[in-house]
């Protein structure tokens, strides 16, 4: 039996990729501190085969086992907390990194972190290849999260180079589902939630600003095809066919929920990125991987995960 240990494994995507582990028949041992994750996430598992162990990983992580996969998903990754706490958001990128990165070297196991399209910040190239650097504001409110990300890239793909660590870096785009935290603040989630409760929707800006979505499950299954592959270049998981600007996000959603609720505009964020779009050219050639599921279906899903019906269209 594989083993996979995955950090974060009680948050939106962590406890996704555990259901799709164990599916797969891994023994899954999932570390987290409950900041952001929740039990509430894994409370559907049970059986020998999965682990918890609570645990922060800014501090060495001990495994007393064989280990195949290392899966690093700990992170503070919504705006609002790392805003919250960016200190925190800093060494879990950086710290916790280092340790997952030696555990996995420790025991010699294939190694994926979920890195993020906010290494490419406000992007001057559109939509966004991994070979493009990005634009980064290093001091801005968001430098916390993305730079501690670019730094954990730049740590992954030296303990490949220099200490012969299998590795693998996902470069993850805006993804929404099940799951999300109902006070995570991220667009998508604050936009249902607002919609259900008749409360008007809070559009940042114009709301002309764009990002792509994807669907968890689509998103879940690369991350897994990325970590089964060869591969050691970062890899764009994204949706490319769903990038839309805030404002038709917020009318899609109303429109799906049957909410009546108003849109109202508040200030937008500082360093705010203007667009965003994978380019997933790599993850069909090295992955064969591309989503499927489109962001009404998705939508959709959503809301019957959340006991609530689609208004009909
Ligand atoms: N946003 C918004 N209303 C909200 C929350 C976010 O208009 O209630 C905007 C935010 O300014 C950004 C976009 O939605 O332009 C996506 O923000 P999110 O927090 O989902 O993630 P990001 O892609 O910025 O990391």
């Amino acid at each position: 039996m594989l083993t996979s240990v995955v950090t974060g494994g009680a948050g939106f995507l962590g406890s996704h990729l555990c259901d799709l582990l164990l599916g797969h028949g891994h023994r899954v041992i999932c570390v987290d501190n409950l900041e952001t994750g929740s039990l509430e996430n894994l409370a559907h598992i049970s059986g020998d085969e999965f682990a918890f162990l609570n645990h922060n990983v800014v501090e060495p992580i001990h495994v007393d086992e064989p280990v195949d996969y290392v899966f690093h998903l700990a992170a503070l990754a919504s705006p609002v907390d790392y805003l919250r706490a960016p200190l925190a958001s800093l060494k879990v990128g950086s710290y916790g990194t280092h340790n997952a990165l030696g555990l996995a070297k420790w025991k010699r196991a294939r190694f994926l972190i979920s890195s993020t399209s906010e290494v490419y910040g406000d992007p001057q190239v559109h939509p966004q290849p991994e070979t493009y650097w990005g634009n980064v504001n290093p001091i801005g409110p968001r430098g916390v999260y993305d730079e501690a990300k670019r730094y954990a890239e730049a740590l992954t793909m030296t303990y490949h180079t220099q200490q012969g660590v299998d590795t693998c870096i996902a470069r993850i785009f805006n993804t929404y589902g099940p799951r999300m935290r109902r006070n995570d603040g991220r667009a998508s989630v604050q936009f249902i939630n607002q919609a259900l409760e008749g409360k008007p929707l809070t559009v940042y800006g114009d709301g002309s600003q764009t990002r792509s979505l994807c669907y968890v499950d689509d998103l879940i299954r690369g991350l897994y095809l990325l970590a089964t592959s060869g591969e050691h270049l970062p890899v764009n998981i994204g949706n490319p066919d769903h990038e839309v600007t805030m404002l038709e996000l917020a009318q899609t959603v109303i429109r799906i929920t049957g909410s009546t609720s108003e849109l109202v505009f508040e200030a937008l964020p500082t360093d705010d990125p203007q667009v965003r779009r994978p380019d997933i050219t790599r993850a069909r050639q090295v992955l064969g991987w591309e989503p499927e599921i489109d962001l009404e279906e998705g939508l959709r899903r959503w809301l019957k995960a959340l006991g609530r019906e689609p208004a009909a269209v």
